[in-house]
């Protein structure tokens, strides 16, 4: 049997913009992993008479509804109040619960408020929910074939309480699942790689194959919905062999990895070490590097040479090379890359030299001009690229086209 849901996320600062509904989301989620389709998502303010319209119209609608936020102690916390009321449920104390808050309190150290009493009263009929993360309990509320459930706004209490007891109590009502993963694309514009997959995109009906730009590239998402997880894996194991024939090392990873992460673990599954010298980036490259744990095996030496004297001084760059081919150049992205590695002592050394901009272009070196190069063990790696954007959107290009050849350049 498969039932029509609703999500609704009680509290004012979501409307205000305060806070993203990241609760709407995880569920969301869950409900689509258990092929129970959802139909709404509501927000509305902590505000009785406009909660209660909600629940009195998604119960006419659907057969469930999940709404979060206002289970906590305090006056403007009502949605159990306000289901209780409108179900026609006395709200009972349950004595056990009362127990479970006070030795909540009792296990932080912090004496128990009075208003948290308020909390173990549950609508009558109601099954509750342990919270291992906070105070709440999460309520369960059948009315004839109508399910209400309540869950606490906090994330950290919310997410374990509907992945640990709430999905295993709707797994019931699903029809299959669905199943989803994400191919990560770098180097390559929207157009083209959506010119290059087109006919997959258009024939899919099951999975299905959809595009999104994201901060750091492109990605695909496949969804396949099945009967079971087997079978939904071995479907979007047939798109994405072929997504991959025609995208090739453009796909970098899977899954929301982030380009950084796919370069250490690529760079420790074939030992290498790295050293990074960056003009134009100014740390970004070496930055985002270090934002992966347990990069410091590998990564002994980041510096910033930003003027034409650093380069030459500290590096090591000949003074020949940017006197006759500019800071900007193939030549002296090159020998930045020789110099940190040998500096470094690693097996691969990289230099960044470009024009960030908005001042400091020219016709032959507009901004936007970055030079990459890599010293892989000896063998020279270089790439020009013009790119667009502001100062940051050229210094994060150029940092993530930086990763990418580095990615590209490994091959152990
Ligand atoms: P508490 O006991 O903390 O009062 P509660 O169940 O009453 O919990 P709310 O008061 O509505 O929940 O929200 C508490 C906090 O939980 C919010 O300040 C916010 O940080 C987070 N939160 C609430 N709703 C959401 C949501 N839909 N998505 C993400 N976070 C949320
Ligand atoms: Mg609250």
């Amino acid at each position: 049997m498969t039932i029509k849901a609703e999500i609704l996320s009680v509290g004012t600062e979501l409307l205000l913009g305060d806070i993203v509904n990241t609760n709407a989301r995880f569920i969301s989620k869950g409900l689509a992993s258990l092929g129970i389709h959802l139909y709404r998502q509501g927000v509305v303010g902590d505000n009785p008479l406009r909660i209660k319209e909600e629940i009195i119209n998604s119960l006419e609608r659907s057969d469930l509804l999940i709404i979060t936020g206002g289970l906590g102690p305090t006056t403007d916390d009502l949605t159990r109040e306000v289901v209780a009321e409108t179900l026609n449920r006395p709200l009972i104390q349950v004595p056990e619960i009362l127990e479970g808050i006070q030795a909540f309190f009792n296990s932080i150290g912090v004496e128990m408020e009075k208003s948290n009493v308020k909390q173990s009263y549950i609508p009558q009929g109601a099954t509750w929910l342990e919270n291992n993360n906070g105070t709440s309990p999460g309520l369960i509320v059948e009315e004839k074939e109508k399910k209400v459930i309540l869950l606490p706004g906090p994330p950290k209490e919310m997410e374990p309480m509907f992945e640990k007891q709430i999905l295993p109590y709707l797994s019931r009502y699903g029809s299959g699942i669905l199943k989803s993963k994400i191919l990560n694309v770098f180097g390559i514009g929207e157009s083209t790689m959506e010119a290059r997959v087109e006919d997959i995109l258009e024939e899919q009906t099951n999975p299905t194959v959809a595009p999104y730009c994201m901060e750091q590239g492109l990605i695909l998402r496949v969804t396949a919905k099945a009967e079971s997880e087997e079978e939904a894996n071995r479907e979007i194991a047939v798109v994405e062999k072929k997504l991959r024939e025609r995208l090739g090392e453009y796909i970098y990873g899977v899954n929301n990895e982030s380009l950084e992460e796919v370069v250490v673990s690529k760079l420790k599954q074939y030992n290498e070490s790295i050293g990074i010298a960056e003009s134009c980036t100014g740390g970004m490259l070496a930055a985002t590097l270090t934002g992966v744990p347990g990069v410091s095996d590998l990564f002994p030496l980041g510096i910033t040479t930003y003027s034409n004297e650093s380069k030459v001084k500290i590096l090591g760059v000949s003074e020949e090379t940017i006197r006759q081919k500019g800071a900007v150049s193939s030549e002296t992205a090159i020998e930045m890359a020789k110099r940190i590695r040998a500096l470094s002592n690693t097996t691969i050394g990289v230099g960044v030299t470009g024009i960030a901009g908005p001042t400091g272009g020219s016709i032959e070196k507009p901004v936007g001009l970055i030079y990459i190069a890599i010293d892989y063990r000896g063998e020279i790696h270089h790439i020009k690229k013009q790119l667009f954007g502001k100062r940051n959107e050229i210094r994060r290009r150029a940092t993530n086209h930086s990763l990418d050849l580095i990615r590209k350049v490994v091959k152990g």
